[in-house]
């Protein structure tokens, strides 16, 4: 099993690797930092768009400066848009703009070093789209996927090797569960988001990688196979998402 997007580098027991999101310059380092001492950790740096206003104008080139040093960084992320309603002193949302700049940039230092590219979308589903689709040969993954059944074919256009990130909330949310139906098989990675979106049976409390056997349960049980054939699926479709195998 393998939980595609972590923001916690604990409890990562019985999984093959985690990869670890990056929000902002800081985390992003810490992220790289964290590999060097456990092979099954794996780094992505990004800024995410919620940390748009926070970003300095170098913000970009540090980056890019961490794909350089550190070949063994397999994404780019998360990155994206965030038209969510977040308190202020969190977030602008007239800053849709610097959002979409910062975000094609990192889209072009994901080709550019041929990464995967971890992308967030919230309340801006039509403008994630429309940026995505300009780019071609992406591999990525739509993170936390939130945009509902209609959605599905635009992301499935942009590229043969985009994905659709999965959380916890499956085990709860009965709307997911008719989505997971419709995206095809081989485009469907899980993900924890940790420490958010704690699966049932832990609600209520922090999230951890190892919750990550959650999904890929409730997963099973909406394909109606076993969990064995379940994980073969979904962590080859991760290999081939972060690896390209
Ligand atoms: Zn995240």
């Amino acid at each position: 099993m393998i939980d595609t997007h972590s923001h916690i580098a604990t409890n990562i027991e019985g999984l093959e690797f985690v990869v670890l999101s990056g929000s902002n310059i800081e985390d992003s380092i810490a992220n790289v930092e964290a590999i060097k001492n456990n092979p099954k950790l794996k780094a992505s740096v990004g800024i995410h768009p919620q940390k748009t206003s926070l970003a300095g104008r170098q913000a970009i080139s540090k980056i890019e400066d961490l794909l350089i040093n550190n070949k063994e960084i397999v994404a780019v992320g998360e990155c994206g848009l965030d038209q969510s309603n977040l308190p202020k002193s969190l977030f602008d949302k007239r800053d849709l703009p610097k959002q979409e700049k910062l975000f094609e940039k990192q889209i072009e230092l994901s080709l550019k070093y041929n990464k995967a590219l971890i992308v967030h979308s919230r309340k801006a589903t039509e403008e994630t789209i429309e940026i995505l689709k300009k780019y071609k040969n992406l591999r990525g993954v739509i993170h936390c996927y939130t945009g509902g059944k209609k959605r599905i074919k635009d992301y499935l256009s942009i590229s043969d090797n985009f994905y659709f990130g999965i959380d916890g909330n499956l085990t709860y949310e009965d709307g997911l569960v008719e989505v997971v139906k419709n995206i095809p098989k081989d485009r469907l990675v899980l993900e924890t988001d940790s420490p958010y979106l704690t699966p049932v049976p832990h609600r209520g409390e922090e999230n951890y990688p190892n919750n990550v056997k959650y999904i890929y349960q409730k997963v099973a049980e909406i394909w109606n196979i076993s969990l064995e054939e379940t994980e073969k699926i979904i962590d080859t479709n991760a290999k081939r998402l972060f690896y390209k195998i």
